[in-house]
């Protein structure tokens, strides 16, 4: 385990900015601010690819919108649905291609539990709802507690998680949604396969050239798993109840965060 320090991002070595090969991000509350993508934030991202680093979206965000993702933004792939599946474009063949995690007896004996865990969340957690995005899915259920709804306390979180843990599913708690769903996948497993199967390489391998930024609970593995892993500064809130912690921090929020670990990148690849 990491030791439960953060340092600031001006420590990550110069020589990680210069050989970085993938830009590993989480979305919400990461590259979003309150809501919704400033003009800076995804300036950022193009800077990214202009120097020919690869940038891959993480995130808990459903296959609809993933799908989108990989054709329209400059990505060189995306892990959604918390490591259900990949998506990338093929721009020469102009091909989808869309590799999934989860076999697919383990998905329909999955949609069954996610079925009762919707009826019991909703007749047991009074203010949460089923999440605006759950339409686009195909793994998990998503369950709003902070988007489209009021804030709910945490006691009110724990116990949606404690009845999807009931149901033998696995949860994970991002900045607005609890994802839900059924199989040993999670975002670090996803991440590895996506290395293995791109750079033929397994992860240890690799780390030195790959660098993670999140925000919140649900990026524990990454945080767990990367080395290079940063945080954007509005995890504060959540460290207490954290186990792995990231090695850097930006000292901006979100968005704004998001785009000074960018600049600091390039700065030492100019
Ligand atoms: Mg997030």
């Amino acid at each position: 385990m990491k030791p439960r320090s953060v340092r600031p991002i001006h420590q990550i070595p110069p020589e990680v900015c210069r050989n970085l090969a993938v830009f590993f991000m989480d979305i919400d509350d990461t590259f979003t601010t309150d809501g919704r993508i400033t003009a800076a934030a995804f300036q950022s991202l193009w800077k990214l690819y202009d120097a020919g680093i690869g940038v891959v979206p993480v995130t808990g965000r459903p296959a609809g919108w993933c799908d989108m993702i990989a054709r329209f933004w400059p990505v060189e792939a995306v892990i959604g649905e918390n490591g259900a599946f990949c998506f990338s474009y093929d721009y020469q063949k102009k091909t989808m291609i869309r590799q999934f995690y989860q076999s697919d007896s383990d998905r329909i004996h999955g949609a069954n539990l996610l079925k009762q865990l919707e009826r019991r969340v909703l007749r047991d957690v009074p203010g949460c709802a089923i999440s605006a995005d759950q339409s686009f899915r195909i793994a998990d259920l998503a369950i709003d507690f902070c988007e489209d709804v009021p804030a709910l306390p945490d006691e009110s979180i724990r116990k949606i998680c404690s009845i999807a843990r009931n149901l033998d599913l696995n949860c994970k708690v991002s900045s607005i949604h609890v994802n839900c769903w059924y199989g040993s996948h999670d975002k670090n497993e996803s991440l590895e396969k996506y290395l293995f199967s791109k750079y033929s390489l397994p992860m240890a391998s690799i780390q030195p050239q790959i660098l993670f930024i999140g925000d919140s609970p649900n990026d524990e593995p990454l945080f767990a798993a990367v080395d290079n892993s940063v945080a954007v500064s509005n995890i504060h809130r959540f460290l207490d109840t954290m186990t792995h912690w990231p090695a850097y921090m930006t000292q901006k929020r979100s968005g704004d965060g998001f785009c000074e670990l960018v600049n600091r990148i390039l700065k030492h690849r100019s």
